[in-house]
């Protein structure tokens, strides 16, 4: 009975690295196809809340990708200016270690959203599983924290810079709205997501962030590229992702139809090898599953 017992994991093993493998396919597949416009990214990091910034065509194709990547359906819990975070309920990457407690499993999912928000939205920063159902949790959650600098650049647009200038010159909003040729309500409105983003304080003056941006911003940005959303063409990402996974797929399948009980221990080593050469996902995550152990 014991036995059947190990062997049956070991099935899931090696059902969890080959669905892993796929996972990392699409994940590849998927960031490789979805480079977002900048002014796309703009009105996502200017939202004021988390309502506004989940209506957002950005984050309604993300969670559509993300969906069709195989990574469960996404939200949005937090919109600071450097830190997003997003909760997933059922996750169908958690489930890949039914035998793991106690312990963040969903590395995979991480390290996806810190290359979209790097390679696609062109901001870099890190990605962290802080809460997962593995680790008895009751939903998993993930934190991205972006480089402010790269934030900065890409929020903000010629005319927040003009309207910076202005209160450099000491122009009140009636003033500054006139010179840009801005309805007073937009200026004030553009005004309001600068104090979020602490360029300006409550009184709407200059804050110290403000006047370095002032200084050092001048010269950020340039020519900004302009192209067609990737949500223009979903079909064409799922046939890539399709495309790409169908390799891992093959694995996958010829996996579980290996009767189990001819699988040799020296195989579940090379299996294990063939993970740690590979580079990817699946080894990082046995990778950060085993530091885990060694801290406790
Ligand atoms: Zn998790």
């Amino acid at each position: 009975m014991e036995k059947t017992n190990e062997f049956s994991s070991f099935a899931e093993t090696v059902a969890s690295l080959g669905t892993l493998t796929k996972l990392e396919s699409a994940v590849s597949a998927a960031i490789k196809n979805s480079k977002v416009p900048p002014k796309e990214t703009r009105k996502f990091l200017k939202c004021m809340s988390i309502q506004e910034a989940s209506n957002t065509a950005l984050f309604q194709f993300m969670r559509q990708l993300f969906d069709k990547i195989g990574m469960g359906q996404l939200q949005l819990i937090r919109n600071d200016i450097f830190r997003y975070d997003f909760a997933i309920d059922d996750s169908p990457v958690h489930k890949l270690y039914p035998h793991i407690r106690g312990k963040k499993t969903c590395y995979i999912t991480a390290e996806s959203f810190a290359s979209f928000f790097s390679k696609d939205l062109g901001l870099p920063g890190t990605a962290e599983e802080v809460a997962c159902k593995n680790s008895g949790d009751s939903r998993c959650e993930f934190a991205i924290s972006l480089q402010p600098l790269a934030v900065y650049q890409l929020a903000l647009d010629e005319d927040d810079k003009a309207i910076i200038n202005g209160i450099m010159d000491g122009y009140n909003t009636t003033k500054i709205a006139d010179s840009l040729g801005m309805a007073e309500e937009e200026t004030l409105y553009r005004m309001n997501i600068l104090k979020k983003y602490k360029i300006l304080d409550d009184g709407y003056n200059m804050t110290e962030i403000g006047e370095t941006y002032q200084k050092y911003g001048e010269g950020m940005g340039g020519e900004e590229e302009d192209f067609m959303p990737p949500w223009k063409d979903m079909a064409e990402i799922s046939n890539a992702i399709s495309a790409s996974t169908s390799f891992a797929e093959a694995f996958t399948e010829t996996a579980n139809g290996e009767p189990i009980w001819d699988v040799e221990e020296k195989d579940i080593v090379n299996l294990a090898d063939e993970a740690k050469k590979s580079m990817s996902f699946a080894e990082l995550l046995s990778k950060q599953i085993k530091s885990d152990d060694t801290e406790d």
